[in-house]
């Protein structure tokens, strides 16, 4: 897919999304680390660098409000931060460039991407939020050749129950083991 300024129809927004997240092939990343074509919300903190061949799991996450997410990361005094905030309005955000790691799931940092999801954890994503995180996940899985398992925040830290409702049915298929 190259350009989808002139498809018409009801998913009209979802080729506009894909065009935008997609070719893969051309979704690279500079010398910086950051995905060209994305919008970046610099997070405040991030930890030592990412080294790129132990990245072999996704951590996905929502915020407990509604709130947006990464300008939070942007501004907050707490050291927490992810990889990516994927909005209800299905944007996508950077917030951590690959050479360095995001502090938002404990040891398991160092070896893996996260992804925020605008919440509230209590209410199911929106349609548009829960594609684009899928096309997301698709692309980091091609520039990370090595990841396996998808995972959710409840399933490896106590006391989180986030992402609650993520749309986990649409990642099946992708070939990843998924712990939720
Ligand atoms: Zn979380």
């Amino acid at each position: 897919m190259t350009c989808c300024n002139d498809i018409v129809g009801p998913f009209d927004w979802y080729h506009r999304l894909l065009a935008r997240l997609t070719p893969v092939a051309n979704f690279d990343e500079n010398a910086d680390g950051w995905f060209d074509g994305m919008d970046r919300i610099p997070a405040r903190y991030a930890g030592g660098r990412l080294i790129g061949d132990k990245v072999n799991a996704i951590v996905l996450h929502s915020g407990v409000s509604g709130n947006r997410i990464a300008p939070y990361f942007a501004n907050s005094k707490r050291k927490v931060s992810a990889n990516f905030e994927v909005t209800k309005d299905g944007d996508c955000v950077q917030c951590v460039p690959f050479t360095r790691k995001a502090w938002h799931a404990g040891k398991w940092n160092g070896r893996s991407i996260g992804i925020e999801h605008q919440g509230p954890n209590d209410a199911p994503p929106s349609e548009i939020q829960a594609q684009a995180s899928l096309e997301l996940i698709r692309s980091l899985l091609l520039k990370f050749p090595r990841i396996q398992t998808i995972v959710s925040h409840a399933a490896i830290q106590a006391n989180r129950t986030d992402p609650k409702h993520y749309r986990w049915d649409l990642l099946e298929g992708l070939g990843c083991e998924l712990v939720y």
